[in-house]
């Protein structure tokens, strides 16, 4: 008989990789009856899909060999040139040359991981953190080191006992409406990170893609400003949360050296982002004032927040706190201590609604009291439905 021998395992880092409980959960979110909080989803309604489609038309008939065609990796020049303008318009001076177009800031993130980390090193992040930079992280086989934060963000102090005690080559931080918790950064505090970047020698990542939905208050500055630490500070951009994340395009804006490391490892990747859609998306930009777009976008997110809020009090248990978003998707919600969201999840889609418990989002120790609430994919009187829902689920659980 011939010899037949079973292929290899998986690669170690896959097989640590395997799917979660709660990822199953959330896979029944879908299902039409469930009105989700889950998903960071943008409201499909407000897709600006005429003027979408009409950039598509028009790049397919008056470049279309262009467009189909294989493109350059660094991202069409006619994008960046586009992103570079925007940010320059919003006071941060960019030359296009400092960015990469990227298949989403996802792969921004991956393309940074693979340029400035070796297995085993140390990354900071907030605690708790955007659950599929932790998943990016663990698959370079890097050490994720917490660092607490407050209703501001980062705590300054614990971040330079982080900094002198492990050595993080990086921080990776979302200052702008954190996922998961809404909270922003203050500007004292982005720029005693960015002093502390330079004392210390390490990077930030500084990851934005919800800093353009600000729907109170006034806009903070970008870390990577501060002079101090522009030269180590990489801003993550995406058009995800503000065009359509089916487009899957962002970007990295970074010194010229680590732009060119990043292009060799995007190569390596997937040769380049979508030709049609980065030009497609450049079309957009340039024939649309994306600032106006916006404003209803971010009247709509206002008032859902809003009505979540204003519902939370008869919802959750008493003696939960929560967040107060001032812009981006979430609302991120402590419930008294011994309760574990992720038990309850079932429960609460049984119920027909859904949310992400929190404890993925954490890089250390997880609070199980913690959830993860979207507001902008429902209507308000869907979002009044869907939080009744959750408080039958959580009742059930009292008695
Ligand atoms: N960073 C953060 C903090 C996010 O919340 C998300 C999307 N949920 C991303 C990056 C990835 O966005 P994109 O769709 O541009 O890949």
């Amino acid at each position: 008989m011939e010899r037949r021998l079973p292929p290899p395992s998986l690669a170690t880092r896959a097989v640590s990789a395997s799917g979660s409980v709660i990822r199953e959960a959330l896979a029944l979110t879908t299902r039409p009856e469930v009105i989700s909080f889950a998903g960071g989803l943008p409201a499909p309604e407000h897709f600006d899909v005429e003027n979408i489609r009409a950039a598509y038309d028009q790049v397919l008939s008056e470049s279309s060999h262009r467009v189909l065609q294989y493109s350059v990796t660094e991202g069409d020049p006619y994008l960046r040139e586009a992103i570079a303008a925007r940010l320059s318009r919003q006071g941060l001076f960019t030359r296009p040359e400092n960015l990469v177009i990227t298949t989403g800031a996802q792969q921004a993130l991956a393309l940074l991981t693979t340029t400035l980390l070796n297995p085993g090193d140390v990354v900071a992040v907030e605690e708790p953190t955007y659950l599929a930079a932790l998943q990016c992280f663990a698959y370079a086989g890097v050490r994720v080191i917490p660092v607490p934060t407050d209703a501001n963000g980062i705590v300054i102090d614990a971040l330079a006992d982080t900094a002198a005690r492990e050595h993080p080559r990086l921080l990776y931080l979302v200052p702008t409406f954190q996922n998961p918790t809404g909270h922003t950064l203050p500007a004292e505090r982005r720029h005693a990170v960015a002093r502390l970047a330079a004392e210390y020698g390490f990077w930030i990542a500084e990851d934005d893609p919800y800093g353009e939905l600000r729907f109170r208050g006034e806009p903070e500055p970008w870390i990577t400003a501060y002079e101090v630490a522009s030269d180590r500070t990489v801003l993550l951009g995406s058009l995800s949360k503000v065009l359509a994340p089916g487009m899957r395009l962002g970007w990295l804006r970074a010194p010229t050296a680590l732009c060119r490391s990043c292009v060799l490892a995007k190569q390596a990747l997937d040769l380049h982002s979508s030709t049609v859609d980065q030009a497609a998306a450049a079309r957009y930009l340039t024939d649309h004032d994306l600032d106006v777009r916006l404003v209803p976008v971010k009247a709509a997110y206002r008032e859902r927040c809003e009505t979540m809020l204003t519902a939370l009090p008869h919802v959750l248990p008493e003696g939960s706190t929560w967040s107060r978003p001032d812009g981006g998707m979430f609302v991120w919600a402590q419930l008294p201590e011994g309760y574990d969201t992720g038990a309850l999840l079932l429960n609460a889609i049984a119920n027909g609604v859904a949310y992400v418990p929190g404890a993925p989002f954490f890089a250390g120790p997880a609070n199980p009291a913690t959830l993860r609430l979207s507001f902008t994919a429902h209507r308000p009187p869907e979002i009044d439905r869907g939080l009744k829902r959750l408080a039958v689920a959580l009742d059930a659980n009292r008695s």
